[in-house]
């Protein structure tokens, strides 16, 4: 069985008419990602139900719901709520991480707060140049301590500088998200795909650092995995899909979490470090013993 730590999920009223929504939330960042204005577009969309069809299809046993990182945190508080009901009809199968935006101050921690309530278990995705505010950032170091406090992950979008070109690419400098990492070392961090292959070795050193897979068949090549096992070690790696992206450009014609599966199966790592990536290291950082959302509401 498998747990995704890394899918993200829309309303159908966001996805069916993503310019207008963008204009409105005024989200220009996230329509230049999700709909490119020149090349295809790589962003498939999947219903609530489609979601669990393409999970059983591929033994996918539970998935974290991680929030966009929105430039606004009134886009964040929308995207909360939107997670609060997939999780609170889904509890057995999804998870959430909620969205974040330092720029809304105490707001934003004040709606951290909420959503650990109500049964999120991290805080993510987080990519402060793409949401205009910097990693050196008071009320961002206030959200991860938050995390630590409550014992649950937070997650970064970390981009390789090294890799091709895409829509809406954005550098992430991993300098000051190793900053974060050494100061606050009660919060674990996920620092996703693969922190972009960078300065694995002095990842390695931080416990509170672990990477995900998200979408890595779209960014390199499939034995990418044996080297970053060999570069972190076997016990600091997540699957993540990126769900519902289509990270098989050729192959893929529509979302599934199997395609990415069975190309990591295929990948020649061993069937311990497999059963490391799909879910005993997730295991082992997610928050034990959180109220279920039907609980906390009553
Ligand atoms: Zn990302």
């Amino acid at each position: 069985m498998t747990i995704d730590a890394h899918i993200h999920l829309y309303p159908a009223s966001v996805y069916e008419n993503t310019r207008s929504w963008a204009e409105k939330w005024k989200e220009p960042y996230w329509l230049q990602c999700v709909s490119p204005s020149s090349g295809p577009t790589l962003q498939g969309w999947a219903s609530v139900d489609q979601l669990l069809r393409d999970m059983d299809a591929a033994e996918v046993k539970q998935a974290i719901i991680l929030g966009w990182y929105w430039e606004n945190a009134n886009t964040c508080y929308e995207n909360i709520s939107w997670q609060r009901d997939w999780i609170a009809r889904h509890p057995d199968r999804l998870m959430a991480f909620a969205p974040f935006n330092a720029k809304g101050g105490s707001g934003s921690i004040d709606a951290l707060k909420q959503a650990f309530e109500c049964g999120f278990g991290g805080i993510g995705e987080l990519n402060p140049p793409a949401q205009g505010y910097t990693y050196e950032n008071e009320t961002l170091d206030r959200a991860i301590a938050l995390a630590g406090e409550h014992n649950v992950p937070v997650n970064f979008h970390v981009t390789d500088p090294t890799g091709h070109e895409y829509p809406g690419k954005i550098e992430t400098p991993i300098d000051p998200l190793i900053a974060l990492a050494k100061n606050h070392p009660e919060t674990t961090f996920i620092f996703a795909h693969l922190a972009g292959m960078m300065e694995l070795p002095q990842l390695r050193s931080l416990n509170n650092v672990y990477l995900d897979t998200a979408a890595v068949p779209l960014l390199y090549p499939r034995d990418i995995y044996q080297t970053a096992i060999e570069s972190i070690g076997r016990d600091r790696i997540l699957f993540g899909s990126d769900y519902p992206l289509r990270t098989f450009t050729k192959t893929q014609r529509k979302p599934d979490f199997k395609t990415h599966i069975d190309s990591l199966k295929n990948s020649g790592i061993s069937q311990v470090d497999l059963g490391n990536i799909f879910d005993r290291n997730i295991k082992k950082i997610l928050p034990q013993g959180r109220p279920l959302p039907n609980e906390a509401i009553s």
